[in-house]
């Protein structure tokens, strides 16, 4: 059975993600998306919130799991099974970034591969930060993130501002 991690923030789960992970999920048996949990301090939504949006924006999905974890990421991939880490790729300003990552982690583990793959062009510009920057000046955000996202965001605007 061939398993990906697919690690993150997810802070919170936009459109861009679950395009990557839908096409991830026709690839691998398994996908398991995982929420990185050592960034607690700086975040805009709880580890658990974000867990539970995932879920909720990724039911349809059979061979879908969504977790979270604490520490180093191919650590957590051993554990569960998985010999490939999933990224995605929008711009080039992603590639420096990425390519560091998957090779420190190729240092610590050369039995874990990272694969890439590429966002659709119309989710290309999106990412949680600008997310929350338009959600906070009240800008409208529903073509960016499942309804979920929104929904929630909008029940916890006072909160989140
Ligand atoms: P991290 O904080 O680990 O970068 P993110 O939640 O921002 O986590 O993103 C998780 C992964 O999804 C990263 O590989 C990132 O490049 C990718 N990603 C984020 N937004 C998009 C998008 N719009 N299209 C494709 N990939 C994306």
């Amino acid at each position: 059975m061939k398993i990906a991690v697919y690690p993150g923030s997810f802070d919170p789960v936009t459109k861009g993600h679950i395009d990557i992970l839908k096409n991830g999920a026709e690839i691998f048996d398994k996908v398991i998306i995982a929420v990185a949990n050592n960034s607690e301090k700086n975040s805009f939504l709880t580890v658990s919130e974000r867990v539970e949006l995932i879920r909720e924006s990724v039911k349809e999905f059979e061979n879908v799991e969504v977790d979270s974890f604490d520490g180093l990421t191919i650590e957590y991939a051993k554990k569960v099974g998985a010999k490939v880490i999933l990224r995605g790729l929008r711009a080039v300003s992603d590639f420096e970034y990425e390519m560091q990552l998957s090779q420190a982690n190729s240092a610590l583990s050369s039995d874990i591969k990272t694969i890439f793959l590429i966002t659709k062009p119309k989710y290309n510009f999106i990412s949680s930060r600008t997310i929350k920057e338009i959600f906070l000046n009240n800008g409208d955000i529903s073509k960016f993130v499942p309804d979920c996202v929104r929904e929630f965001l909008m029940q916890n605007k006072e909160r989140l501002n």
